[in-house]
């Protein structure tokens, strides 16, 4: 239940990021979206490597030094590889500015159906995290919520980069909010794939924070937004006291 209440607030910030590329300002915009980029890099790192990983490393379904929750892990990275940058050779997060490139359909539609696949693994995390535990899946919600305003923001301007109308690129958005969704709703219906799940998904999002995110936060320039990175790991840090001083 609880999952679905957190899941959904994330989907919904999915929504709220297409209906933010109206934004009128243009310029606070800008550099609002690289500090939650960054915020939101820092936060899923720590995160993936202090929780995810070792929470995915305790399921019981292995023996002691068994490599197996890690392989999934890397399979979970690289499946993004594949569909974010294989198959959609011109994808990156924040906004899309290369007209050029988007006019070609398959473009987009390749973009955004990495988008939606990557999206649907923040799901099955958020999800496979209430599973396992309250405090780790409020840690993976928080982590993730942190970037998916950017995340429908991305989205809505790819579309618009293409030419499509205000219309198309907000529900694309909510496409994306859908498709997180959908992997919440396969958590809560088949628990069993869950230990497998929470390693795929920690595969997916490290993938996010370190090679979509991260880039994008490095192609700024400027010291104060890779800072705002550490100030993610301390907002980790913090989150993580402060559930463990409430005892839940
Ligand atoms: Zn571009
Ligand atoms: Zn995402």
């Amino acid at each position: 239940m609880e999952a679905i209440l957190f899941g959904g607030i994330a989907a919904l910030a999915n929504v709220a990021g297409g209906f933010w590329v109206t934004w009128p300002r243009p310029v606070l915009r800008r550099s609002l979206l690289s500090h939650l980029m960054a915020l939101g890099a820092g936060f899923l790192l720590a995160a993936v490597f202090l929780k995810v990983i070792p929470a995915s490393l305790d399921l019981n379904l292995w023996s002691g030094r068994s490599v197996a929750p890690l392989v999934l892990v890397l399979v979970g990275y690289l499946l993004i590889q594949l569909f974010e940058h294989t198959v959609a050779p011109h994808f990156h997060f924040g906004e899309e500015t290369h007209a050029e490139v988007c006019a070609e359909r398959h473009v987009v539609w390749t973009a955004v159906g990495g988008v939606a696949l990557h999206a649907f693994f923040d799901g099955v995390a958020i999800g496979a995290g209430f599973h396992v535990g309250h405090q780790l899946g409020v840690l993976i919600f928080i982590a993730i919520f942190l970037h998916k305003l950017p995340e429908g923001f991305t989205v809505a301007s790819i579309m618009l980069a293409s030419g499509c109308s205000l219309r198309a690129a907000r529900w694309a958005s909510v496409g994306v909010a859908a498709a997180t969704l959908l992997g919440l709703a396969l958590m809560s219906a088949a628990r069993e794939v869950v230990p497998y799940a929470l390693p795929l998904s920690a595969g997916v999002t490290l993938y996010v924070a370190a090679s979509d995110l991260i880039p994008e936060v490095n192609r700024e320039n400027r010291s104060a937004s890779s800072l705002v990175v550490f100030l993610g790991v301390a907002l980790y840090y913090m989150t993580e006291k402060a559930l463990e001083a409430v005892g839940r």
